[in-house]
């Protein structure tokens, strides 16, 4: 039988409603949650590990760091055939995107939580980790980086982000459905898994900063950053990655800093394209030596800068921005 390593972080997963302030916080323990999974015996052998209770909006990128480094501690062993993580979703999409580009195996992890706590009717905790065990032990999940798994339904970490602040399928990949689902107990697979870098990261800065274009925005923002000294700006910048003309004069200033300037959209879906010259344009940008990341959200764009900046092997920032669509 296959053995799974079910690591539990916190996250509503792990919530119960405290009668006195009338709201969820965390309460459940490990194995108070696996003994709702009824019947994943007959599955996979279950290691249980607490790592923490946190809800998501108190995860840091350093608790990023540790859970990479302990989740490679147990790909690395020869029993442990897969890893289920629990998170909060509401930064899930961040961590499971810092795992699948900082932990190289052929492995399956699975990252999981709950949109309802287990006060609520219809906590979804316990069905979303007997799938993700299930997925954990499939052999058609192998190879295919770290997995989000909702509801059902099966997302690359790479590709996945919270679309719904309450609905129970809360994560969607933009352009595209899910790549599989867990359905019966068992996994199918609609679409491969785009490979990419793995970046070996030691220690971490996450002196990068996420900047979301709106009309008429100055350059304020940008010289705030650069004057405090961060290393990367990603900027969600408007439509096909475009900028007000206000904004021009500080990312010119960045980039003479030798600063990184990523630019994403804000659009939920479609990708960044130097199709526009005017001033603030996508393509006066683009010459000017920002770097686009075609389809994604400004906050996994962030992730990935911060990454690729901390990578212990010195890496050419421009190679990891390269051929960085998730269009197939
Ligand atoms: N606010 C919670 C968290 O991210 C939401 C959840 O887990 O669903 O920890």
């Amino acid at each position: 039988m296959k053995k799974v390593a079910v690591v539990f972080n916190g996250g509503t997963i792990s919530m119960k409603v405290d009668e006195r302030i009338k709201a969820a916080v965390p309460s459940l323990t490990g194995e108070e949650i696996m003994s709702m999974v009824t019947g994943i015996e007959e599955f996979a052998e279950i290691e249980s590990h607490s790592f923490s209770s946190k809800p998501s909006p108190h995860i840091t990128i350093q608790n990023m760091l540790e859970l990479s480094k302990f989740i490679k501690s147990l790909v690395d062993r020869e029993d442990i055939d897969g890893v289920v993580l629990t998170h909060g979703t509401d930064t899930l999409e961040e961590t499971a995107y810092f795992l699948d580009l900082t932990i190289d195996t052929e492995k399956v992890i699975v990252v999981t939580g709950a949109m309802r706590s287990s006060s609520e009717l219809g906590y979804d905790g316990p069905f979303n980790l007997a799938t993700s065990i299930c997925t954990a032990i499939s052999e058609e999940a192998k190879g295919r980086g770290v997995l989000v798994c909702f509801n059902g339904e099966l997302s690359s970490a790479a590709d996945v982000t919270k679309a719904n602040s309450m609905a129970l399928n809360a994560f969607k990949t933009p352009n595209f459905g899910p790549i599989g689902i867990v359905d019966n107990n068992k996994v199918l697979f609609y679409r491969k898994t785009k490979k990419h870098k793995v970046y070996y990261v030691e220690s971490i800065n996450d002196e990068v900063a996420l900047i979301k274009c709106v009309v008429g925005m100055s350059s304020d923002y940008i010289n705030y950053f650069i004057d405090k000294g961060y290393k990367g700006i990603v900027i969600e910048a408007l439509g096909r990655g475009n900028v007000p003309p206000s904004m021009v004069a500080g990312i010119k200033r960045a980039l003479n800093n030798n600063i990184p300037v990523v630019i994403v959209s804000r659009c939920f879906e479609g990708r960044v394209y130097e199709s526009y010259g005017y001033e603030g344009g996508g393509k006066m940008l683009k010459d000017l030596g920002v770097f686009f990341e075609e389809s994604m959200p400004g906050q996994k764009a962030r992730i990935k800068l911060i990454v690729a900046l901390s990578s212990s092997k010195r890496i050419d920032i421009r190679e990891s921005f390269k051929n960085n669509t998730n269009i197939m």
